[in-house]
Formats: structure tokens, C-alpha cells, sequence
């Protein structure tokens, strides 16, 4: 069985539309997560693959005393010179994609969520991925959320929105959408009913698979 032709969903959506909250409800009903954000995070944190790579081409000043890359710094060098961040961007990316694949085949559950933030701005996730569900919710929103989740300025989340491809072209790439403002009971159990297509959906590809062995 080739792991690549089963059904994977894609999850994604703006910073702040709450990916992480709804990934999670997901993975509590069974649903395996893998998380692109987390494990590049993870990379450059204290024994992150990332380190060595980083420390050899940027210097040591960019490794806290800890361990880690110290983002602050990294941020400003590659928000200053787009050079950097290509090279930043080539050490992370295939890493990324190593970790990512090495996941994927650890996982047990009944299909596999891939938690990427920036899918539709990506044609390889945009292939790799059977179904798309995005996260949506209004502007404001999101503004408000990441405002008082990572203390930023109302400037600092829209710089970061500005990155990310518009609300519209993101509905547009989507399967399915989970409209997440209010109540989160009523979020969940929109997450139950298509939680339960998703396991018929993998059901059948894994029949169809068997079909052409
Ligand atoms: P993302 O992973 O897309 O950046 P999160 O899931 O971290 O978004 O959500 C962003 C913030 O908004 C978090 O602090 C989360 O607890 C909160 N949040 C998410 N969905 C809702 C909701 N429906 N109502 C209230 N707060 C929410």
C-alpha cells in the first residue's frame, strides 16, 4: 500500500484563525496530527537538527546560550535582507519536509491531518494533500486573536496577514470550511460531522487502493 495515495486532509488558515484549536478536536476524535509549524519550530529550537546548519552559515551569534536560534535576531537579519532569508528559507525547508514525511509514516491514527500554515501559498502541499479544510474566520478577528495571544501591535499581525495570501483566495482553494467565530460547542460539532466523512473518505481510498494491488 503507498502511504502518498491514501487520504490526507490539509489544514489550514490565516494566523489566528484557530488551525491549533480546531486540529486539536480533530485528533481528539482520532484524527493523527502533523504539525509543519511545530516541527520547524522545533528545529531551531535548543538540539534542533536546524542549529548546526544555521550556526555554520550565519555565525554563532545567532545561537542563544541555550541552544537555540535566537528568533529575534534571525527575524530582523532576514526581514532586512531577502538574500538571508533565501539562505534561512534552504537550510529550514528540506528539513522541514524531512521531518514532516518522517512523521507522517509514525503516525497510527485513522487518517492524517497535515497542519500547514501556509498551504495554499504552496503548490507542493497543495499536491500532496487529498482535501483541504480551511479555518476561516473575519479579519478583525484574527487581528484581535494574535493580538492578545503573542502580544504583538495591531501593525506587527497585519504585516504578518499581509505575507499570507488574501481570505478569498484561501476560501477559494477550500474543500470544506469551518466558519470558526463563537462558540466553540457549536464549532465542535461541525468538526464531529466532517470528522466522520473523513473516516469514510479513508475508508474507501484504502478499499480503492486494495482494488489496485
Ligand atoms: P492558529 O493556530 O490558526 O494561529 P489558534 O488555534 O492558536 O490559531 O487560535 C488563536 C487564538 O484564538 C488562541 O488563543 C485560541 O485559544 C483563540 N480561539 C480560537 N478559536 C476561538 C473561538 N472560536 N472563540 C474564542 N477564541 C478562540
Amino acid at each position: 500500500m503507498h502511504a502518498t495515495n491514501a487520504f490526507t486532509l490539509g489544514l489550514t488558515g490565516g494566523i489566528g484563525s484557530g488551525k491549533t484549536t480546531i486540529a486539536n478536536m480533530f485528533a481528539e476524535l482520532g484524527a493523527s496530527l502533523v504539525d509543519t509549524d511545530l516541527i520547524a519550530h522545533e528545529l531551531t529550537a535548543a538540539n534542533g537538527i536546524a542549529i548546526e546548519p544555521i550556526q555554520n552559515e550565519f555565525g554563532a551569534e545567532f545561537i542563544q546560550p541555550d541552544g537555540a536560534m535566537d528568533r529575534a535576531k534571525m527575524r530582523e537579519c532576514v526581514f532586512a535582507d531577502p538574500a538571508k532569508k533565501l539562505q534561512l528559507e534552504n537550510i529550514l525547508h528540506p528539513l522541514i519536509r524531512q521531518e514532516t514525511n518522517r512523521a507522517a509514516k509514525n503516525v497510527n491514527g485513522a487518517y492524517t491531518i497535515f497542519v500547514v500554515p501556509l498551504l495554499v501559498e504552496s503548490s507542493n502541499w497543495r499536491q500532496k494533500v487529498t482535501r483541504i479544510l480551511v479555518v476561516d474566520c473575519q479579519e478583525e478577528t484574527q487581528i484581535s486573536r494574535v493580538m492578545a495571544r503573542n502580544r504583538l501591535s495591531q501593525e506587527q499581525v497585519l504585516a504578518i496577514m499581509r505575507a499570507q495570501v488574501s481570505r478569498e483566495q484561501r476560501l477559494e482553494a477550500a474543500d470544506d470550511i469551518i466558519f470558526n467565530e463563537g462558540d466553540l460547542t457549536q464549532i465542535h460539532e461541525q468538526v464531529i460531522k466532517l470528522h466522520s466523512q473523513y473516516l469514510q473518505l479513508a475508508k474507501s481510498s484504502l478499499i480503492n487502493l486494495e482494488e489496485n494491488d
